[in-house]
């Protein structure tokens, strides 16, 4: 065995020798990956092989996309077949809404340029003779998807690594890795030792095992998935005589099963409620080709519905039933990218589609790891979009959930139950009290808007039902058993409420708990110079002066943004988005000296945030403290201390929302007092809460910008437009390429549109959008409805070209075409002047 490589790769699964194929392909040829048993003997060797492009995740689609392409081209590559069957993927739609999803899709599929075709009832009946088109409102085809042979394709992986100059270990067990004091890794095996650069844990259903050797939580516990084959069909194997093509992978999401030809029979393959999380502890050390006694009970409503649509299906018998452990996540997306907390030690881990996956996965994470970055942004993959709260009880609910819920309709305002509520602030039960209907972030609950007392949906909102099972998720009912909320891709009944909230805040005053932001103090002598190092905008001079900051990529992509005040002499407060805490703080910690000249302290949990907004909100704030709240003494984009009746906060004279206002930065222990406080004395101001989605349209309509919608590793920061918070003359991470854009120019323009003729829908992000001739010119990145300028809107990424104000685009929303024009940035006062008031 050799004593060093450049990376060693752990697993020989489809994604472990993906990452080596495409290490070994970036030219880093001394790379190693270690299998402990024979490769794809973990889940690959029983994966049904199917590939589907389908996915609403605009980076996972961009790693299927990439593979489906690339399987195709290794097979040229290594002579080696991969039993690639591109026979096309057809997803049936029985509802309104599941088609609505399917043109949402549609919309992702065609700005990352995946080909979907529209299948009307009879042309599914023309692909597929053996399905029954009753019910059906059509379907949707990717006639460049299909299935492939899993364990084919690893070994044709394999071949393209060894002859790239990789090596590969079978059997041998990784049983320790530890970092060493000049930071390589020395990974022990029972085989010997071996010292590398980089590990690159690719472990499947062992990844928590991995994990706790490098003292990490990786958020990944397997859930139970079963297929079954069948015997031949006569009718299948007749078309086979008759040389007639291969029907293609079926998918009926609304009764949650797919299907597809086997060898003259059928596979079908469901994604129940109930099925359990495995291998929780890992599975067994002698654990190999491993499967599970097959539960067909909890499969039976699946069959059912399949026959119904393929009575075919319901005539041979079964042929073999495979149970097999599929790797889970919270969220159903797997885990790329680099480990929280460790160096040169990443993750490629949580796959539930791994063998549509692999691909893409392999090639970005090579990028990461030789390049420092990777080009696609994989914001929806990072293992830091999980924090410490995803432990063994929160992985089994939020997996067992993610896994049950695959099929299930993907709307974009839909907030699942299990493991909630499990991070709370203290005015939570307040904020409930006062009709908070919550949804999740990190962990975290957040009102996302408020039902008026008494509010109800109509008992005909509530739920459509469908045939066998409807598979169609709804939003749990409040405590008191009422239910407020129906789940939409297009203005569902909180619509209008969200829009009270809105004219409250602009006309009176509004509060908003906005406790889950990240927070972290930077301090120590070295602080300062290191913060003006890394970040593109000066960081302020004036003690008070707040700035919004970014750090960028080496080629200029925007990492991170955070808003920074130095509250106390060379003590730095660093606010970013909630949702990004494990992200955002991990990445400082990378990037700090390690000589003790900055100290990193998190202190998200140490601080609440109340936001005060409104233009009473000077009003209300007056009583309650003796600092002078004049603008010409606390100007906007200023932070002090104050007193805020007996407690004590932070107010930052900024908000997302575009109004008048303060944010109460205070210690969490004070949250409920000072809550009570603005809300007794904004009584008589009208003031009320508000929730995310008032936040979020108000926002909108200041056009600001989204880390992971229009702030991407993907857009330069002048294609964001960032102009004025990129001080290019100074040193800055990423500054050498953004000198360059200035010089050659950009590809893309950040532009704000409004969108005209729309009456019960707006652009949610990632919708495409076409120039006049027809010709797709960009993409949505965030749309909604601006409830202060009366007008529907969406910021967008369009080609510079089409950037000028008035500029006439259209933009397709849910399949309809709608007109759309450029018009200014910040459409609701756009020289600041309410804000400034
Ligand atoms: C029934 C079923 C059907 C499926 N169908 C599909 C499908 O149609 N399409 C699709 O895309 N996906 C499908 N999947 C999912 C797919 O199988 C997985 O996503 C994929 O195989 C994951 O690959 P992997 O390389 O991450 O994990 P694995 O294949 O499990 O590989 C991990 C490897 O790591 C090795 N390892 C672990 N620890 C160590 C150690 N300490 N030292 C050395 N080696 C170690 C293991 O031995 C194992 O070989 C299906 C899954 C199931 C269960």
């Amino acid at each position: 065995m050799k004593t060093h490589a450049r990376a060693v790769v752990i697993g020989g699964g489809v994604v472990g020798v993906s990452t080596l194929y495409h290490l070994a392909k970036k030219g880093w040829s001394d790379s190693v990956l270690i299998e402990r048993k024979e490769l794809t003997s973990g889940s690959t060797w029983h994966a049904a092989g199917l590939l589907p492009l389908f996915n609403l995740s605009y980076s996972v689609g961009q790693l299927h996309k990439y593979s489906v392409r690339f399987y195709e081209e290794l097979q040229k590559e290594t002579g080696m077949n991969v039993g690639f069957s591109k026979v096309s993927n057809i997803r049936l739609a029985r509802t309104k809404d599941r088609w609505d999803e399917y043109m949402y899709y549609a919309g992702i599929a065609e700005t990352i340029g995946v080909k979907v075709n529209i299948l009307t009832p009879e042309q599914v009946k023309e692909v597929w003779p053996l399905c029954e088109t009753d019910g059906l409102l059509g379907a949707i085809q990717h006639p460049d998807d299909g299935y492939i042979q899993p364990a084919d394709l690893t070994q044709a992986l394999a071949k393209g690594a060894r002859d790239r100059g990789a090596t590969i270990y079978r059997n041998t067990t990784v049983t320790a890795i530890e970092q060493q004091a000049d930071g390589f890794w020395k990974i022990t095996t029972d085989k010997g030792e071996i010292t590398a650069e980089h590990v690159i844990s690719c472990t499947g259903n062992f990844a928590r095992r991995t994990g706790q050797m490098v003292g990490i939580n990786v958020p990944v516990i397997p859930v139970e998935h079963q297929y079954i084959v069948t015997e031949p069909h006569p009718a299948i194997q007749e078309r086979r005589r008759q040389g007639l093509p291969e029907m293609g992978v079926l998918r009926e999401s609304d009764s949650a099963w797919y299907m597809r030809e086997e060898a003259g029979g059928l596979i079908l393959g469901p994604y129940e409620v109930g099925a359990p999380a495995c291998y929780v502890d890992g599975p067994s050390d002698d654990s190999e080709y491993e499967l599970f006694q097959e539960d067909l009970d909890r499969l039976m409503p699946h069959i059912e519905a399949a026959i119904v649509r393929v009575p075919a299906f319901g005539e041979v018998g079964i042929k073999k039933v495979y149970n097999g452990a599929i790797a889970y996540t919270p969220d159903g997306n797997p885990i790329v990218g680099p480990a929280p907390g460790l160096t040169n030690f990443w993750l490629n881990e949580g796959h539930s589609f791994g063998i549509t996956a692999a691909g893409g996965a392999g090639w970005q994470l090579a990028e990461w790891v030789v390049d420092g970055e990777p080009t696609v942004d994989l914001m929806g993959v990072d293992p830091r979009r999980f924090g410490p709260y995803a432990t063994e009880g929160y992985l089994i609910a939020k997996n067992e959930e993610a896994y049950s819920n695959v099929f299930t309709m993907h709307y974009p305002d839909e907030e699942r139950a299990a493991g909630r509520p499990l991070k709370t602030t203290p005015v939570y039960e307040r904020l409930k009290t006062l009709g908070g209907v919550f949804g999740s972030v990190y962990g975290w609950e957040r009102a996302n808007w408020f039902a008026p007392a008494d509010y109800e949906l109509p008992e005909s909102e509530r739920g459509v039902g469908a045939d066998v099972i409807t598979n169609h998720n709804y939003a749990a009912p409040l405590e008191d058993g009422r239910v407020v909320e129906k789940w939409s891709f297009r203005r569902s009944n909180y619509w209008e409420h969200v829009g009270n909230e809105v004219r409250n805040v602009h006309e009176n005053v509004g509060v908003l708990d906005m406790s889950p932001f990240a927070k972290m103090e930077v301090s120590g002598p070295g602080a300062r110079t290191w913060l003006e190092s890394i970040f593109a905008n000066a960081i302020p001079k004036k003690r008070g002066r707040i700035a919004l900051a970014h750090i960028l990529t080496p080629t200029g992509g925007v990492r991170a943004e955070f808003t920074i005040y130095e509250w106390s002499p060379g003590r730095f407060y660093m606010v970013s988005a909630g949702g990004l805490e494990a992200h955002d703080h991990d990445l400082l910690w990378r990037l700090a000296p390690k000589d003790g000249s900055v100290i990193l302290q998190p202190i998200t949990q140490k601080f609440g945030v109340l936001v005060l907004a409104g233009p009473r909100s000077r009003d209300v704030l007056k009583t309650l403290t003796r600092t002078s709240l004049e603008t010409k003494d606390f100007p906007w984009l200023t932070a002090k201390p104050i007193s805020v009746g007996v407690a004590t906060a932070h107010a930052l004279r900024v908000n997302f929302v575009g109004e008048l206002g303060w944010e109460l930065h205070h210690p969490i222990e004070m949250q409920t007092y000072i809550f009570d406080e603005l809300m007794r004395a904004g009584a008589e101001f009208g003031i009320k809460p508000f929730g995310i989605r008032a936040m979020s349209a108000m926002a909108l309509e200041k056009s600001y910008r989204n880390m992971g919608r229009e702030l991407s590793i993907e857009y330069n920061a002048f294609e964001s437009g960032l102009d004025r918070f990129i001080r290019t003359d100074k040193p800055f991470l990423g500054r050498d390429s953004m000198l360059k854009y200035k010089q050659d120019g950009v590809k893309w323009n950040f532009v704000t549109l409004v969108v005209e003729g729309n009456t019960d829908v707006d652009a949610r992000g990632s919708e495409a959008i076409y120039d006049e001739t027809g010709a797709l010119v960009g993409r949505a990145t965030s749309g909604g409805y601006g409830w202060r300028i009366g007008k529907s809107l969406a910021l967008a990424m369009v080609k510079p070209s089409c950037s000028e104000i008035g500029t006439r685009l259209k933009i397709k929303i849910l399949g309809t075409l709608y007109d759309a024009s450029v018009v200014a940035e910040s459409p609701f006062d756009p020289d600041n002047t309410v804000l400034r008031g």
